[in-house]
């Protein structure tokens, strides 16, 4: 009896998927109360120009360590935080700390131009951002343009009112990249009619560029679109030289990657790049100082 029930297969994939949803409700319980436990903290990676290796500014980096699961990747919690609405609170507390940041390094000596914070589409849709930024700004008296918002073609796309949203943040004063570029499904009309500031090339592109020549291609093809957009033009993912080099001759002079710095905590990007110690190829260390 116990052996036919064994080989139910129905059996074991119903048990398979309680035990998975039951330690998905425990980390979205853990999840919860990250803030209040103060488990939820920032890394910051720099952006850089590549031909004098200056540093332009940083992307603010959520990161999330508990007692229990160790340290959980934004890739993972963002998108469970999304589901559960949850993501208002954690994207609200990240505004805040990214801005207070900004300030604490400048009492610190490092003048950092510019910080750039990720918004994913739950926060974009529900109409509340702009308040919250000018709220963020006037707490904390950062100038607007030292912030700019990164959002992915597909928050733009999925969200009924991103037009208003985009030109309340310009009319605030505060910059917005497109993040990932390329990869989504925006059109370039639509993005015409938008104030956007930056466009950063999807690391996807980056990665095989003297490997593959359909994404050198499009890297190019991104590169001369920012261009004639007058936009700025960010790589991301930048891991050597040769990738750093082919974005010099086609124009992109910008970049962020791990040639030039993982996410680091905010003390030990002040040690890096305080005291205009700024030459390049010192920074590409491992991720510390959690
Ligand atoms: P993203 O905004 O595209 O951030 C860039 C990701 O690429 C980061 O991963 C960064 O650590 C990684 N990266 C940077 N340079 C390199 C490189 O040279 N090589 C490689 N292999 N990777 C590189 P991370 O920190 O794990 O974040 C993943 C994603 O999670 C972010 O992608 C973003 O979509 C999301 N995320 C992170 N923080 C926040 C946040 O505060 N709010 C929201 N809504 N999303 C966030
Ligand atoms: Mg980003
Ligand atoms: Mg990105
Ligand atoms: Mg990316």
């Amino acid at each position: 009896q116990a052996k036919s029930r064994g080989r139910n297969g129905y059996q074991f994939y119903s048990r398979d998927m309680d035990g998975e949803g039951v330690e998905r409700l425990r980390m979205e319980a853990l999840l919860r109360r990250a803030i209040e436990r103060q488990e939820i903290f920032l890394h910051y990676q720099p952006q850089v120009e590549i031909d004098s290796g200056r540093l332009i500014g940083v992307e603010a980096l959520v990161r999330w360590h508990n007692p229990e699961l160790g340290q959980v990747s934004p890739v993972r919690f963002i998108p469970m935080a999304e589901d559960t609405g949850f993501i208002n609170q954690i994207g609200e507390w990240v505004l805040f700390e990214a801005c207070r940041q900004m300030v604490r390094w400048d009492e610190a000596g490092l003048v950092v131009p510019k910080m750039a914070v990720n918004l994913s589409v739950r926060q974009v849709e529900r109409g509340a951002m702009a308040p919250l930024v000018s709220r963020a700004l006037a707490a904390t008296n950062l100038a607007p343009r030292r912030l700019q918002l990164e959002v992915t073609e597909s928050v733009i796309m999925n969200t009924g009112d991103a037009l208003a949203f985009v030109h309340e943040l310009h009319a605030i004063g505060v910059g917005l990249a497109i993040d990932d570029f390329g990869t989504g499904y925006s059109s370039l009309a639509y993005l015409k009619q938008l104030p956007v500031d930056v466009l950063k090339i999807d690391r996807s592109f980056i990665k095989d560029i003297a490997v593959d020549s359909d994404d050198e291609a499009i890297a190019i093809a991104i590169i001369q679109l920012g261009k004639s957009m007058h936009l700025s033009v960010i790589a991301e993912g930048v891991e050597n030289e040769e990738q750093a080099a082919f974005l010099l001759r086609h124009g992109c002079t910008r970049a962020q990657g791990y040639l030039y710095g993982r996410p680091v905590a905010p003390g030990v990007l002040l040690e890096e790049w305080g005291n205009e110690k700024n030459e390049r190829h010192e920074h590409a260390g491992r991720e510390t100082g959690t």
